[in-house]
């Protein structure tokens, strides 16, 4: 196993009443700002917001679950902060890249599962921030080399060695959507002053679907809650119909699943009104627009997010505030959606400047 820091003081340190310092990295987890999208409101007619997810401190919108799942394990007397633990999971990568930096912050070790076709800087990431990374090939859910059975197992083998150690299973495990329900949806909710309308976003585990659309509808009840799927991805099928069925694929990492509904998002299917499906070139085109023209820099979940929220709001009509997440930033990507051989190699158009 590969070296990590340990963290001289594991507790956080109360902040002084009116201080804006933040405690630690788990300090820094949350609070990101409400972004208009200048350009997606302008063509809309309405209020387009994008979460800044990619501005948390370790990347992406998944240190909210992260910093959840360790903090519950800790609750429950599963992991001792200040004595060795732990952290096992399966992963696209970037709920490893949070639950390591929360790990490190606490002295915990983690162990990071992840399918090598995952972008190679967040595999780079992981190693660099000395997660154990484990690379498996990719696998079908019922297989026991999948990703997540496999970090499973690793957990299974180490707990009957006798260590201190959770698999932290963000798509079974429901802290992931509480701490969404508990941070995500109020922020949102504060941020607009409750001026919000709709809410969309994809889902991995449907941690922050489930937690945001929890916490909105019981603000306002009539608020719309719409799942955004990639193409290729049967989600959307089980919103429509109760039936997951995938066809194709889509080169967003993170998002979209093939068989199964996880958990997280069973326990919002009461408040998801509907959903929509965005084909990658449509999510492309935001990605471009967005980084070109408004100067954010965003990865593919956060382009199939935007696309979504533009097409409700066209359902919609204008005047609508329409909130979304933009879930980690395209550095994340280079290699990839950013990458002209990558995008000729999948058949998608290349954007003039990248080519
Ligand atoms: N976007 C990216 C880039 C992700 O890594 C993930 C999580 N795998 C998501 C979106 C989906 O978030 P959630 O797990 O909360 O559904």
């Amino acid at each position: 196993m590969s070296a990590q820091p340990t963290a001289p003081t594991p507790d956080a340190a109360p902040t002084a009443p009116g201080s804006h310092v933040v405690d630690g990295f788990a300090g820094a987890v949350g609070n990101t700002p409400l972004i208009r999208l200048r350009r997606a409101s302008a063509a809309t007619g309405c209020e387009i917001l994008g979460k800044a997810e990619f501005m948390q401190p370790g990347g992406s919108v998944k240190d909210r679950a992260a910093l959840g799942i360790i903090e519950d394990a800790e609750a429950r007397g599963q992991l001792i902060p200040g004595e060795p633990g732990i952290v096992v999971e399966g992963t696209a990568g970037n709920t490893g890249i949070g639950l390591t930096l929360v790990a490190n912050a606490r002295g915990y070790k983690s162990i990071i599962v992840v399918p090598h076709t995952q972008s190679r800087e967040k595999l780079d990431f992981l190693r660099m921030i000395g997660a154990d990374l484990r690379l498996v090939d990719p696998k079908p859910l019922r297989d026991p080399g999948h990703y997540v059975n496999f970090s499973r197992r690793i957990a299974e083998e180490l707990e009957a060695k006798g260590e201190r150690v959770i698999w932290a299973n963000q798509f079974g495990n429901l802290a992931n959507a509480a701490m969404h329900e508990a941070t995500t949806g109020p922020e949102i909710w504060t941020q607009t002053g409750g001026k919000v309308d709709a809410f969309t976003c994809a889902c991995g585990t449907g941690g922050t679907l489930t937690g945001v659309a929890r916490a909105l509808k019981a603000r306002n009840p009539t608020l719309r809650i719409v799942l955004a799927d990639p193409m290729g991805s049967g989600l959307y099928s089980w919103v429509k119909t109760g039936e997951v069925k995938a066809e194709g694929n889509s080169i967003t990492e993170g998002i979209g699943q093939a068989t199964a509904a996880p958990g997280n998002l069973e326990h919002g299917r009461a408040f998801i009104d509907d959903a929509l499906q965005v084909a990658d070139p449509e999510a492309l085109e935001q990605i471009f627009d967005l980084q070109l023209h408004e100067g954010i820099s965003v990865g593919g979940s956060a382009g199939i997010n935007v696309a979504a929220a533009i097409k409700l709001a066209r359902q919609m009509g204008p005047g609508h505030t329409i909130v979304t997440i933009l879930c980690d930033g395209g550095a994340r990507y280079q290699s990839k959606i950013f990458n002209p051989e990558f995008l000729r190699e999948k058949g998608l158009p290349v954007p003039p400047w990248l080519a």
